[in-house]
């Protein structure tokens, strides 16, 4: 394993060197071996005294310092130029088995440059929430960061209460954001933009190093990105929580997992952070907040896009117009798939709309409507979904709608309904089970956050584990929380 000081050798202001800070008694709650593999590191290294030291508090082998990244973001539509990496550090580079340049980055490391108010902490809650629901992420086939090691570091923070700290080590294929290319922009530093966009070309988009108009391409291509992702997020019932721009990966992954959480009952106005008092983030707000942000990296372009601003501002708000079209098309696709449509038509989207209608109505649970479908397909029994819902006679009908459709499909049951539970998962992080493996966590009991990982890992399998279901009346929850 060798780390490479790729972000390091950018000009000087795209970050800043940090100092090590080893914690009091740092210990490893969580070690993703096989995603160690696939970075080519070695398990059994990594759980070393050397390891841990570099899974804690980023000091590398070379003893090369760790980096803050700079960047900046809107907040909640306010933008603040000078955000930056407060409680994370980039490790450094590695190059996977399949020839890939990954950051490795930790978060809740210790403070930084950029720590302004906060403690450069995390607490360990946070943490494995980010490991359960990153890792969920990669299994239900949707770009993510994802989850290497989670720590605790033998230290207490101080939220509501003094909580047990932990640390993430996570890997993604880059943590630039659309925050970084703000931070230059607000500055008018054309130069470092230029520079920023030449990096993320070459190694997130290498495909485009040759396009006449390279500003205009990356552009399109993160709307491409972005488009696809929010639609795969949709439809498992993802709420990303905090989609500010510094929360918004230029490689299109999902990052950040603060207060995030999954449907329970399907609601498009449904918000958990805490934070997000005015719903911005909704469910159902998600892929309008893309755009939006894609918008704030369009004006960042506008100058490396064409040196006539009217002429920039037209190149880009059409590209920025292709995300309807990319979103729309990859969110039909998905819906199809999960309903078991095998071919077009266009009334599926009424059909579509219907289901969703009704379990608005019924406070339906979106995993568990689809995964009855399934069984539907291949049983016949219908009784399983139908308890799903108060209004049992209005969905009958939908029922009868979709099974005349399907029989217009010349598919067997057996294949489709196989085809529909790997799309529609049996299980997903459910907060109520995530809070109660956080509980057990910080009593010092690791075994539900391994069991709930290990479960989550084949989400479309059948199991009797119990996880599919949705939280008790007591047990629902109303809030999420960044930490
Ligand atoms: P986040 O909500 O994690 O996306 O973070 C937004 C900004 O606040 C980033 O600049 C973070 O580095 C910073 N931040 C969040 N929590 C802390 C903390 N505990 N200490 C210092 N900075 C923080
Ligand atoms: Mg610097
Ligand atoms: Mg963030």
């Amino acid at each position: 394993m060798q780390l490479l000081r790729q972000y390091a050798a950018l000009p000087e202001r795209f970050s800043t060197p940090l100092q090590n800070r080893p914690f009091r008694a740092p210990a490893i709650i969580a070690l993703n071996e096989p995603l160690a593999t696939e970075l080519g590191m070695s398990p059994e290294w990594l759980k070393s005294p050397a390891g841990l030291s570099l899974l804690s508090h980023g000091l590398r082998p070379d003893s090369f310092p760790p980096l803050a990244m700079a960047y900046a973001g809107h907040q909640f539509g306010h933008f603040v130029p000078s955000l930056g990496d407060g409680r994370a550090m980039l490790v450094g580079e590695i190059v996977d088995t399949h020839g890939k340049l990954r950051d490795l980055h930790l978060k809740g490391s210790g403070p930084t440059p950029f720590s302004r108010r906060g403690d450069g902490r995390a607490a360990l809650g946070p943490v494995l929430r980010e490991y359960v629901v990153s890792e969920a992420m990669v299994a239900l086939g949707i770009p993510t960061t994802r989850a290497l090691a989670a720590l605790t570091t033998g230290e207490d923070v101080l939220r509501e209460t003094l909580m047990p700290g932990g640390v993430i080590a996570r890997v993604a294929s880059s943590h630039v954001r659309v925050g970084t290319f703000q931070y230059f922009a607000a500055r008018g530093d054309q130069e470092a933009l230029r520079v920023l966009v030449d990096h993320v070309i070459e190694r997130l988009y290498p495909e485009l190093a040759d396009s006449p108009n390279r500003a205009l391409a990356l552009l399109e291509a993160v709307v491409e990105r972005q488009a696809r992702l929010v639609a795969q997020w949709m439809l498992v019932g993802f709420i990303h929580g905090v989609m500010n721009t510094d929360n918004m990966s230029i490689a299109g992954e999902t990052i950040d997992f603060g207060p995030c959480a999954f449907l329970d009952a399907y609601d498009p106005g449904k918000v958990f952070s805490f934070i997000d008092q005015n719903g911005r983030y909704a469910y159902g707000q998600q892929p309008d907040m893309a755009l939006w942000n894609l918008g704030r990296l369009a004006e960042t372009l506008l100058p490396c896009i064409d040196k006539d601003t009217d002429c920039a501002v037209k190149m880009a708000t059409e590209a920025l117009t292709g995300f309807d079209d990319i979103f729309g098309e990859a969110y039909l696709a998905g819906w199809r798939q999960k309903l078991g449509l095998a071919t077009e038509q266009k009334a599926e989207t009424t059909l579509i709309s219907r289901l969703l209608t009704l379990m608005h109505r019924d406070e339906a649970d979106f995993t568990l409507t689809f995964r009855q479908l399934c069984s539907i397909v291949q049983t016949g029994d219908t009784s399983g979904l139908l308890a799903l819902f108060k209004d049992q006679t209005t969905v009958a009908v939908w029922l009868q709608d979709w099974q005349n459709r399907l029989k217009a499909e010349n598919i067997s049951a057996e294949d489709r309904a196989q085809a529909m539970r790997a799309v529609n998962p049996r299980i997903i992080p459910r907060n109520h089970q995530i809070e109660a493996v956080i509980t057990a966590a910080v009593g010092g009991n690791y075994e539900p956050f391994h069991r709930l990982t290990e479960a989550l890992s084949h989400p479309f399998d059948d199991g009797d584990d119990g996880f599919d279901q949705p939280p008790a009346q007591h047990e629902r929850v109303q809030n999420t929380f960044c930490g």
